[in-house]
């Protein structure tokens, strides 16, 4: 059985460092957040952009804006009227505790609670959010990583959040650059090779997948970008 270090070292030797979060600002972290749920990475990007062509990349910005005019902007990330909603709820907690230099000031179990109790908040992204803006060593599970983890035999899939990322964190150096050098290579992973219908012959992990194995895996030939 494949352990959490093994998957993360063959897929680092593959695809190499992917520079994660791909952002310029804390905010906009923040709102890729948000945006990505349920949504391929890039209508997010679409979304990002009218939010920055329309000057509301920040928080006060997005405050001050009609929740209709910003779910307008948010159109291409699909749950456009949800996820205006959920902003606008993460943004004013974001406010309300000093921004992002005030969520320093707290520890990662009681800023996780805070994130979770902001109505819209899951754990995939207020984790996103740990990780990528304050560099807490914490793991983001997403639809991705179950998908993974199912093929390789490792998890059925339908666990708990929770449950999936106790299977990195217990079996991982607790380094937030490790987990999140760890998630990017699981999205590039899941945006590429292991995909609905995998493309095992041209998966890094073929050798270490029952799956695999089973499509034709085997002969690996890395995605270099
Ligand atoms: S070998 Fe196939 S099923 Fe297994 S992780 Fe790679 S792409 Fe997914």
């Amino acid at each position: 059985m494949s352990s959490p270090q093994a998957v993360f070292d063959t897929l680092y030797a593959a695809y190499g460092p992917q520079h994660w979060w791909p952002a310029t600002t804390d905010y906009e972290i923040i709102a890729g957040a948000v945006l990505t749920q349920n949504t391929a990475w890039r209508n997010v990007e679409r979304a990002l952009a009218n939010l920055r062509a329309r000057d509301l990349l920040a928080p006060a910005a997005v405050m001050a804006v009609s929740e209709a005019e910003l779910a307008d902007a948010l159109r291409p990330a699909g749950y456009y009227n949800v996820k205006a909603g959920r902003l606008r709820n993460l943004t004013a907690a974001l406010i309300e505790d000093g921004g992002v230099s005030g969520w320093r000031q707290w520890s990662t179990a009681s800023l996780r609670r805070r994130l979770l109790g902001v109505r819209g908040v899951g754990a995939e992204t207020a984790d996103c959010i740990l990780l990528y803006v304050l560099d807490r060593p914490v793991f983001v599970v997403d639809a991705y990583t179950r998908r993974i983890l199912a093929r390789l035999n490792l998890a059925r899939g339908d666990e708990s959040y929770d449950v999936l990322a106790h299977w990195f964190l217990q079996g991982l150096p607790a380094q937030p650059d490790v987990y999140n050098e760890y998630h990017a290579l699981l999205v590039r992973l899941g945006s590429g090779a292991c995909r609905p219908r995998p493309r095992c012959p041209v998966c890094p992990l073929a050798d270490l997948c029952p799956t695999g194995r089973c499509h034709g895996g085997g002969v690996v030939v890395a995605e270099r970008q």
